[in-house]
């Protein structure tokens, strides 16, 4: 078995946070009146996309009622409507929406997963529940062999990378390299990209457009070598989700 496959059967069975388990699996149980028919995933959410990826999208966390309902990250929100219509239009998904994890999303050279794999109460982590969780992006990050850029959505997955780096032996400098739209920081053999965070809040108040998202991608594709973008109708992967049981058959 790949070292990316087990890590999608390991994470969902990760229980290193009680409160933030039963915080998941209470919203599981509650529901959304809209999503009262569905069964949702109510667990921690592992990462999917190409495993030979040289862009390794990361995020914040999972929706509660998106990731933590479909299963799959940036997938069943507005979040991930926005986030996969961006990524389609760069040549990097097969197709513009993510709504379930049988819904034939493919991506091509990239990757994406959160630096908290549970829905967060507010979606606002703690430092502690990150620390504990970056136990999952160290496991990541020796999986995918091929990354060569972290394209981070917003300040706290900037954070996250530049401190997966300083634990793998990236001395940083000082100051502290800052997150910002269309930053830029080489760290070692990893290019950090910032982007805002495809958050409602950022795409519907228009601090993050289109336009923007599409540049700084297109920055991300740039700095990675990446031959994907371009190549939409031969998609790497096949990306069914954790309750396919592999992300990328
Ligand atoms: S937040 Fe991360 S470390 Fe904590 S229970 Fe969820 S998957 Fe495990």
């Amino acid at each position: 078995m790949r070292e990316i496959d087990r890590l999608a059967r390991a994470i969902p069975r990760c229980t290193a946070c009680p409160e933030l388990r039963a915080y998941c699996a209470r919203v599981a149980r509650e529901k959304r009146r809209a999503f009262a028919s569905e069964e949702y995933w109510g667990r921690p959410v592992p990462g999917f996309g190409d495993p030979q990826a040289s862009i390794w999208i990361l995020g914040l966390a999972p929706a509660a009622h998106g990731g933590n309902r479909t299963g799959r990250i940036f997938t069943g929100d507005r979040s991930g409507d926005f986030l996969f219509a961006g990524l389609h239009r760069a040549g990097l998904a097969n197709q513009p929406h993510s709504v379930a994890c049988d819904d034939g999303l493919s991506l091509r050279g990239v990757w994406i997963s959160a630096s908290l794999r549970c829905a967060p109460p507010g979606n606002r982590p703690t430092p502690d529940e990150l620390e504990t969780c970056a136990r999952w992006l160290d496991a990541e990050r020796s999986a995918l062999a091929n990354v060569r850029v972290v394209f981070c959505l917003g300040g706290i997955a900037w954070n996250a990378a530049l401190d997966l780096e300083v634990r793998h032996g990236f001395v940083l400098p000082k100051p502290r390299p800052r997150f910002g739209h269309g930053a830029r920081f080489c760290a070692g053999g990893r290019t950090l990209v910032g982007c805002y965070h495809v958050s409602q809040q950022n795409t519907f108040t228009g601090r993050l457009t289109p336009a923007m998202f599409e540049a700084a991608i297109a920055m991300a594709v740039k700095e990675s070598g990446s031959r994907a973008a371009g190549s939409r109708s031969s998609p790497r992967s096949r990306t069914a989700g954790p309750r396919g049981r592999s992300p990328n058959p």
